[in-house]
């Protein structure tokens, strides 16, 4: 290539992926965190909507005797509490979970429950409603480094499929721009639909590859929750790729504990660090 066409190009895209991602044939990407920033809108949410039942619940004098009701009752904590116990689950399960956490056993309630904090049902609806508001208010967006390693493996060919526990996830795709280098999608309606179970089950991510046609060891996992790398490695996957956002203390630690083969803080890492060597080594 001329020097002048080579320095028109972003050196980092006109690279190889990293080779932790090479000999893989396909890979499966989860949503939320690891695509889009949406994981902060919804830990914001559940926050919103956990936090005013903990309140409704203290003042209901919903304490044990004997207990220290500021452990039971204390707000939703968007960082662990998040991580712990909603991230990568559906809303309810992820509801159920939390409430369990906090010995607040909640009927699971019905179907059409309007958002409250009577049962698991409502308070799961009220965080569904908050959710879906600050998505209109848009803001949700792609990390640069995903968008940049969408761009290197659709180039390469590397087919792609993207999984949701969250009805959302087409709208979250194409609200922050993400171009369509999919060729299967496994959202919150397709799983309801087929009736798959929720992550930490690995059945999301079998059927993503299987539409790809790849057998799942030979296909890699980008998962940022702990329920989500923990699918993977139940799923038999030839490599997961735990995605540490926070960057805290134990995250990295708890990601790799749950089924993560590799942890990042972002996607860019599974690019090569130096321009364009792995390409000349792939050459070679
Ligand atoms: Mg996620």
């Amino acid at each position: 290539m001329p020097p002048a066409a080579a320095a028109a190009r972003d050196p980092e895209e006109d690279a190889a992926p990293a080779h932790r991602l090479h000999g893989l044939r396909a890979v499966v990407f989860d949503t939320d965190g690891v695509i889009t920033d949406s994981a902060r809108v919804h830990a914001a949410a559940w926050k919103e909507a956990f936090d005013d039942c903990l309140r409704e619940w203290r003042e209901r004098g919903g304490g044990r005797p004997g207990e220290e009701p500021r452990d039971r009752f204390r707000p939703f904590d968007v960082q662990e509490d998040y991580r712990r116990y909603v991230d990568g689950r559906s809303r309810l399960d992820g509801a159920a979970a939390f409430l369990a956490s906090r010995g607040l056993d909640l009927p699971p309630g019905e179907p059409d429950d309007p958002p409250g904090n009577g049962t698991v049902r409502a308070v799961a609806a009220r965080k569904e409603r908050l959710f879906t508001a600050a998505l209109r208010q848009g803001g949700v967006e792609a990390w640069p480094g995903t968008l940049r390693l969408l761009r290197v493996l659709h180039r390469e060919g590397v087919p792609m499929a993207v999984i949701s526990a969250s009805r959302h996830a087409r709208e979250l795709l194409s609200g922050a721009g993400v171009p369509q280098v999919f060729d299967a999608v496994v959202d919150g309606h397709e799983a309801a639909r087929l009736q798959l179970p929720g992550k930490p089950d690995p059945a999301v991510f079998l059927e993503a590859v299987r539409r790809l046609g790849v057998p799942p060891g030979q296909a890699a996992v980008v998962e940022d929750a702990l329920a989500g790398v923990e699918a993977g490695r139940r799923g038999g996957f030839g490599l997961v790729v735990g995605v540490d956002r926070t960057a805290g203390p134990t995250s990295a630690r708890d990601l790799r504990d749950h089924g993560a083969d590799v942890v990042v803080t972002d996607l860019a890492e599974l690019l090569p660090p130096g321009p364009r060597a792995g390409r000349h080594d792939e050459e070679g």
